[in-house]
């Protein structure tokens, strides 16, 4: 019975958390699937992270990476992400960004090289300790049809109420709620307020500040929203990667610009690293890119 449950309850989690931004719906019954295939090996152990005031080394090394065999998705990856830094990763849709965010949660193993994290290779620690490590802060956020209130906590079960305001008023958020009829306990989600993508996000950033989780992972987080809304949201996503290690998917260069370290990914490669100001002189594809973003007048 025991058993049963919690591999149940545990997938449904993962689930809702991952289903709008890292992986598409149809795709549920392979995510599934390869839930199943990926196990603990029997001499798993947690997690041990070093230094908890700056979050883990996250390293990949050679990852090369297909979910069918046919179509070779990642070819040789290799990146560090230095504890307690910020590494940006861009490129067009398709290169395979997500799929990096994907195998660090580990919903997949990968077929060649290794994942590390503070040494440790990902698939010889336990899973939960993994996926409690992580905050993931997905591009369309989920809200369960309850209160404010519990989808704040969701992100971590059992917050006091204190803990549950101090996260919301962290995301900016407060002021918001404390205007609702009913404070935390106003219903949202589709039997309830509908809240926008700006305030769903700060519900997805105040559940992962109450996570503390010490690597975080930003799936394009903003790029639904419009600019001005990005940028009043920026400080909070810095304030969220201080004192971790943060992986940024990103779509608006102007967000990464002062990135630790940004990764142009084409077809499964990296094909250019560096700083904004490095891969700016180095006139190659990011250069690019951001002479498009620019002209496009996309505010970068
Ligand atoms: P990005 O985030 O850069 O847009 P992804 O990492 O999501 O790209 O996807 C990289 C490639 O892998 C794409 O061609 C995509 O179609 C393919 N892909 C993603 N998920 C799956 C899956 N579950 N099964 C098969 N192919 C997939
Ligand atoms: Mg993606």
């Amino acid at each position: 019975m025991i058993q049963l449950y919690i591999p149940l309850n545990f997938l449904g989690v993962i689930y809702r958390e991952i289903k709008q931004s890292l992986t598409d719906l149809d795709r549920m019954f392979t995510l599934l699937e390869s839930d199943r295939e990926v196990a603990d090996a029997p001499s798993a152990l947690p997690l041990r992270i070093e230094d908890h005031s700056r979050g883990p080394e996250v390293r990949f090394e050679n990852v090369s990476f297909h979910y069918e065999s046919n179509r070779q998705i990642l070819h040789e990856v290799s990146f560090v992400i230095p504890a307690g830094t910020i590494t940006a990763v861009v490129g067009r849709s398709g290169a395979g960004k997500s799929t990096l965010a994907r195998l660090l949660f580990r919903f997949y193993d990968v077929q060649k090289g290794q994942i590390l994290i503070d040494g440790q290779d990902i698939r010889e620690v336990q899973q939960a300790s993994l996926r409690q490590s992580i905050g993931i802060v997905p591009q369309d956020t989920v809200l369960f049809n309850d209160t404010i209130g519990y989808n704040i906590a969701y992100g971590r079960p059992g917050a006091t109420e204190q803990e549950i305001a101090a996260a919301a008023r962290a995301a900016q958020m407060s002021q918001f709620i404390d205007h609702l009829p009913e404070g935390y306990a106003t219903q949202v989600g589709e039997r309830g307020l509908k809240l926008s993508g700006g305030e769903k996000q700060r519900v997805a950033i105040a559940r992962t500040l109450l996570k503390q989780p010490s690597m975080l992972v930003f799936d394009e987080a903003t790029s639904a929203l419009d600019s001005k809304t990005e940028r009043a949201l920026q400080e909070e996503l810095t304030g969220l990667a201080r004192n971790r290690t943060t992986l940024i998917i990103a779509h608006r260069l102007s967000t990464i610009v002062h990135a630790d370290q940004i990764l142009v990914m084409d077809h499964g490669r990296v094909v250019e690293r560096g700083t904004h100001q490095e891969l700016i002189n180095l006139d190659g594809v990011y250069a690019q890119m951001w002479q498009m973003q620019k002209r496009q007048g996309d505010d970068v």
